[in-house]
């Protein structure tokens, strides 16, 4: 099944609601039109509300990076999946390494958010991947066998096309070091069959599996020309207008 790119850019916790409108207004200039690569922006809340009234009018998604698995109550500083629909929002980033790692977020606790994300129509953007210690013990694939079985415990065989997982292995967020082609190639491999174990292998073949870790213009080409690389979660250079899209473009072909 031929599977269209999606390149998300994941903001983290930078641009202020009126720095937002510029990166947008840019990407929107380079990128908004162009319909061959599927295209997200993922600011943070604050900059939600401005940024869907600047994508409207263009092809770009836009994107959450967490939100609560309560749809609503006494749960103070927490944003709901209804509330993000309300702003047109599309993706939600679910279960990144830094929500892992400072938030204490589990597989289980990440499970209810892409359970409540499904329901509310949201497309989960679930993130998988290993720590260094991990690796070089040899325990890649076991950690992201477990990460798959419990973050998407009950996903629903109806939603499987809403469904997007990221690869990140943790030692190349924001560090510059990019797994290599084949090193992401085999787990991407790996993880669609995982969910073809699942799913079954036609609703499998159709679920986009991007790959997260300092990718940038440089390295794009080759991680996006593997079999099983659908596409980019990018951190650090999508901070930038023009190496976002030139990203973008690298995935187009252009
Ligand atoms: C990320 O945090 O999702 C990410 C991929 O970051 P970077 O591109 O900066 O490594």
């Amino acid at each position: 099944m031929s599977r269209k790119y999606l390149i998300a850019g994941n903001w983290k916790m930078n641009m202020s609601a009126s720095e937002s409108v510029d990166l947008i207004s840019e990407i929107n200039s380079l990128v908004g039109q162009q319909i061959h690569t599927q295209v997200c922006i993922c600011p943070p809340f604050t900059s939600l509300q401005k940024s869907s009234s600047l994508v409207e009018q263009s092809e770009v998604h836009l994107g959450a990076q967490n939100m609560s698995s309560e749809p609503s109550g006494a749960f103070t500083g927490e944003i709901s999946a209804g509330m993000l629909r309300d702003l047109y929002v599309t993706f939600v980033i679910l279960g990144h390494s830094e929500r892992r790692e400072y938030f204490g977020e589990s597989n289980q606790s990440i499970n209810r958010k892409v359970l409540a994300a499904v329901e509310n129509n949201l497309k989960p953007i679930y993130c998988i991947g290993e720590t260094l210690e991990e690796r070089e013990s040899d325990q890649t694939l076991a950690v992201i066998k477990t990460q798959i079985y419990e973050g998407l415990a009950n996903y629903p065989l109806s939603e499987v096309d809403n469904l997007v997982l990221a690869y990140e292995p943790v030692w190349a967020i924001g560090t510059g070091k990019t797994a290599t082609n084949e090193m992401a190639q085999e787990v991407h491999a790996y993880v669609r069959k995982l969910l073809t174990d699942i799913f079954g292998d036609t609703a499998a073949s159709g679920v986009r599996i991007l790959y997260g870790g300092s990718m940038k213009p440089e390295n794009a080409k080759g991680l996006l020309a593997q079999p099983d690389v659908d596409g980019g979660l990018i951190g650090g250079a999508s901070l930038n207008a023009r190496s976002f899209c030139s990203i973008v473009e690298a995935a187009t072909g252009d």
